[in-house]
């Protein structure tokens, strides 16, 4: 057949999504982008090569995964909504390089095992438009992959991408964005205005990309409680860090002071206005005491 006859993603997912009925649902964020073109120019920024292994999360309509599937390896996909099945099932077809897995990437707990089997173990990339509710949950477990992927490009809301670009002392500056600094850099690839979703949402929206450190900037002795403490440190932000210490780990007051001194650190100190460096040293004398 001509490719002139083969209809474009676009048009197979518009005809698909009537065809089934489909309705989106706002509870599980279904602002869907089906404009090849825009698409096609969020890949390039994304730098989205042959041969490349890619993670998707919410593939909705499955536009952007078709496109993913042309340019590059294989296609491993998580889609929460059984209703998209059908729809995906036909947007896909002939594709023989995309794996979609009906489940909740959140609640899913093969996802190392499967991402190792679709991808031989070999590196790979998470390209997504997420549904924004559960961005940073989905970026927490991403970022803690046994085999984390080597960049993230996502679209998130504006609001979560500057607490994202945040650092230490602004009022942005949060657990996400301190985990995702260990993990990687992150930046702005390109602002989306809401009129470019189906529905639009109430926010606008920016693509960004996030690349995995090759060396990490700090090195914790113990890596899980490192993370346990950069949640403890900003879980309650009006309190000192010597009192998050307290409520989270079950320390009395002497030894949430003595982590503190072994850290180098002042007593009164806020845990939101640490550097990477600093809170690791908190939980490296942590580990000590736990
Ligand atoms: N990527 C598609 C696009 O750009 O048109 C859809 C994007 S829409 C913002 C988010 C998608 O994530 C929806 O298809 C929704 O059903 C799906 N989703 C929501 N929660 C999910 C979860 N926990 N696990 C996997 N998929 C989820």
């Amino acid at each position: 057949m001509s490719e002139y006859l083969i209809p474009s993603a676009e048009l197979r997912a518009r005809v698909a999504l009537e065809k089934h009925g489909f309705r989106h649902s706002h509870s599980l964020g279904q602002n869907f982008l089906l404009d090849e073109g825009l698409l096609s120019r969020l890949l390039d920024a994304a730098e989205v090569a042959a041969g490349e292994n890619i993670l998707e999360i919410g593939p909705g309509a499955g536009v952007m995964t078709a496109l993913m599937a042309r340019r590059s390896g294989r296609v491993l996909a998580y889609e929460l909504d059984a209703k998209l099945m059908p729809v995906l099932s036909e947007v896909l077809d002939g594709l023989d390089n995309v794996e979609i897995v009906n489940a909740d990437f959140l609640k899913a707990r093969d996802v190392g095992d499967r991402v190792r089997g679709a991808f031989d173990g070999q590196p790979y990339r998470v390209v997504a438009n997420l549904p924004y509710y559960i961005t940073a949950d989905i970026l927490l477990k991403l970022a803690s992959l046994p085999q984390p992927p080597e960049s993230i490009c996502i679209m998130v809301q504006r609001e979560a991408a500057d607490r994202i670009m945040s650092g230490p002392g602004s009022k942005q500056w949060c657990a996400l964005a301190a985990t995702l600094r260990y993990y990687g850099e992150a930046r702005v690839l390109e602002e989306v205005p809401p009129e470019c979703f189906d529905p639009p949402p109430h926010v606008t929206s920016c693509f960004i990309r996030i690349d995995r450190w090759r060396e990490p900037p700090v090195r914790p002795k113990d890596e899980k409680l490192f993370l346990r403490l950069i949640n403890a440190a900003f879980a309650m932000r009006r309190k000192t860090l010597a009192n998050n210490l307290k409520a989270a780990f079950g320390l009395d007051q002497a030894a949430a002071l003595a982590v503190l001194e072994s850290a180098g650190l002042d007593p009164l100190v806020r845990g939101e206005s640490l550097e990477l460096d600093q809170l690791c040293r908190v939980a490296d004398a942590l580990s000590g005491m736990l």
